[in-house]
């Protein structure tokens, strides 16, 4: 008797927990086809710089349609890609594309890429960016690789010394999605890096929030002392920007300004700022 209660209970959570795995599966095996195909995409979206509202550089955000779901979004696929390995290819692939469509850009904007720790454990990374770069053509000092703060909590010999050689090729290096890690203020004394990107949590509502307000100024001052570019993510709202530039944020990211856009769109964005008079505020409208 008691054996039947058991196992009642036992199959509903193991009923839930297959139809968990099967989707991961399913995802796995549809993202080594995509993979496979090369139907993966990045998306462009720009950072403006907040004193002069032009763009500075674009992240690339990666986009896969796949055949029957539509768009997937990276929140669905990127941490199975993380748990099957398979962010090694994506990674490549979205580092080669973005530095191929940055090599047409404008010589004085940026292509920013994000990179998982897994890349970096693979031991080969130092050489495919240098590859990469010199199969795009793209110059070192436009490439920004962003990084969490995961990443340095391996607390790796191997990541310091990659770090340290990718930035003495003139890449940069963005802390991303700052705050939300296991942060420890001992890490930024010991990596090397460029910028400091404030997790768009801290942004929300900022106009609103006393306390959202004295993390991003401490956040800022922070950045400042140590002598790194500050840029906001996810900035949504007029009171948002006004609020960062008040408290002398370099560089914003969100919705305000653009959302994430195929390269021919970032290309026109592009060349329509090119020889115009820098805009006096968030003249970029998504
Ligand atoms: P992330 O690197 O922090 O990228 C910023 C995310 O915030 C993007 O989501 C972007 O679309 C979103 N975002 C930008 N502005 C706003 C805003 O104003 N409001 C809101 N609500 N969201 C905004 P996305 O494209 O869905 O990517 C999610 C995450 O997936 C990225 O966060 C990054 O961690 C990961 N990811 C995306 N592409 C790649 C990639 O090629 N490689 C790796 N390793 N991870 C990637
Ligand atoms: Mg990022
Ligand atoms: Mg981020
Ligand atoms: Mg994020």
């Amino acid at each position: 008797r008691a054996k039947n209660d058991s196992r009642g209970t036992f199959s509903f959570f193991e009923a839930e927990m297959d139809a968990r795995a099967q989707t991961r599966r399913k995802i796995e095996t549809d993202l080594r086809e995509a993979i496979h195909n090369d139907v993966l995409r990045p998306y462009y979206q720009p950072l403006i710089d907040l004193s002069t509202g032009r763009i500075t550089g674009c992240e690339a955000l990666v986009r896969w349609r796949h055949a029957e779901r539509g768009m997937i979004s990276p929140g669905e696929f990127i941490p199975v890609a993380e748990e099957t390995g398979l962010i090694n290819a994506v990674g490549g692939l979205m580092l080669r594309r973005a530095c191929m469509d940055a090599a047409q850009w404008p010589d004085d904007v940026r292509v920013a890429v994000n990179l998982s720790p897994l890349q970096f454990r693979v031991g080969n990374l130092l050489s495919v960016v240098m590859d990469t770069l010199k199969q795009s053509g793209l110059p070192p000092t436009r490439l920004e690789l962003e990084i969490t703060e995961t990443l340095l909590l391996e607390k790796s010999d191997q990541v310091l010394a990659t770090l340290h050689a990718l930035r003495s090729l003139g890449v940069r290096i963005s802390m991303d999605d700052f705050g939300t890690g296991y942060s420890s203020l001992s890490y930024l004394r010991s990596f090397p890096f460029d910028k400091i990107k404030i997790d768009q949590s801290f942004v929300r509502d900022l106009a609103a929030n006393p306390d959202a307000q004295a993390i991003v100024r401490s956040i800022i001052s922070l950045g400042k002392g140590l002598g790194v570019t500050i840029t906001a993510e996810g900035v949504e709202t007029e009171a948002e920007l006004s609020c960062l530039r008040n408290e002398g944020c370099h560089e914003g990211q969100g919705f305000l300004f653009s959302r994430a856009r195929p390269n021919v769109e970032i290309v026109s964005l592009l060349q329509a700022q090119r020889g115009e008079r820098p805009a006096a505020g968030a003249a970029l409208v998504a």
